[in-house]
């Protein structure tokens, strides 16, 4: 069957199969310009434009759960921001009657996040992921370029709010610039706010395809760099390529890195050479490590975070 609103599945390292529903299937409608989007430039709105019907969507969406059983999720998303479909409430509703052991997921830029009516949409979904580049505001001007109105400030108190009512998986993504939000600095201002609002898992990468605008990613081992400064919070390195070296730890510096920051699978299979992964193994088996799935990605962590996680 051709589907108006819905494509995929797509086997994503990040969430499993999903099968992803496009609420702005006409044109791009999205109420930033990021410097690194993948979909072509277009004008800053604030209203999708022929919005699918809830009943299109979720017809659509009974068929596709037949057609393709073994999805994991069911991911909203937008040529575009979602969160600017107008039926949202009403269609996460329609979708949570059908969806039986799938995920509810959504992919939202953050933009309308400080309104009280959008948090108590989301907060009925299962995984909600937003994005934070940057927390000041000239950097989130830079590399997001928002419309006017909206203030990194009110994202990030929204973000927290959200926090306090929501309790499925909170994913923040941070996409890195060369140039533009590639500092330390910065990096230590969002680990700071990041602690804050305490996400699930945070995933962090650079650009992967080509862009809207003449800007350029930055190498893996700046991102390595980069992501060394986040603590207390699992991160999620987004590769592109295998690296070159691959670096020995003895049983004793996993434990250490594990405890300042659960590690994922996928940078472990990354990052650790053989022997590592042989210390590794046996940490898990003396029990002195744990496996915890974080929204559908495998993190190695402290036996402590289960204790952690449920107090926050
Ligand atoms: S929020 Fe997403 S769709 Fe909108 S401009 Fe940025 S990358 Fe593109």
């Amino acid at each position: 069957m051709k589907y108006k609103t819905l494509f995929g599945p797509i086997q994503s390292r990040r969430f499993g199969l999903s099968l992803g529903i496009d609420l702005s299937p006409d044109e791009k409608s999205c109420n930033f310009d990021c410097l690194y989007c993948e979909l072509a430039v277009a004008k800053v709105t604030d209203t999708i434009k022929n919005p699918p019907a809830v009943s299109l969507v979720v017809d659509e969406v009974k068929h596709a759960l037949k057609e393709f059983p073994d999805i994991d999720v069911i991911t909203l998303t937008a040529n575009g921001e979602p969160t600017l479909y107008p039926y949202l409430d009403e269609l996460v509703d329609a979708l949570n009657l059908i969806k039986k052991d799938k995920k509810l997921l959504i992919l939202s830029n953050a933009s309308t996040i400080y309104h009280d009516s959008i948090q108590q949409t989301l907060s009925k979904i299962d995984i909600v992921k937003l994005s934070l580049d940057c927390v000041s505001e000239a950097c989130f001007k830079k590399i997001d370029r928002a419309m006017d109105a909206i203030m990194i400030e009110d994202i990030i108190a929204g973000m927290k709010a959200f926090r306090r009512i929501y309790h499925g998986a909170l994913v923040i993504e941070i996409l890195v610039i060369k140039g533009v939000n590639d500092t330390l600095e910065e990096m230590q201002k969002l680990n700071r706010v990041l602690n804050e609002i305490e996400p699930d898992r945070i995933d962090m990468g650079s650009i992967d395809r080509p862009p809207a605008y003449a800007v350029q990613p930055v190498s893996q081992d700046v991102l390595k760099e980069l992501a060394s400064v986040f603590e207390n919070l699992p991160l999620h390195l987004i590769y592109k390529k295998e690296p070159e070296v691959r670096l020995n730890f003895s049983k004793d510096e996993i434990i250490e890195t594990v405890k300042r920051r659960p590690q994922s699978k996928a940078d472990v299979e990354h990052l650790f050479s053989k022997s590592a992964q042989k210390n590794l193994n046996t940490l898990l088996s003396e029990k002195k490590l744990i496996m915890i799935d974080i929204a559908g990605v495998v993190f190695y962590a402290s036996p402590d975070i289960k204790q952690k996680r449920k107090k926050s």
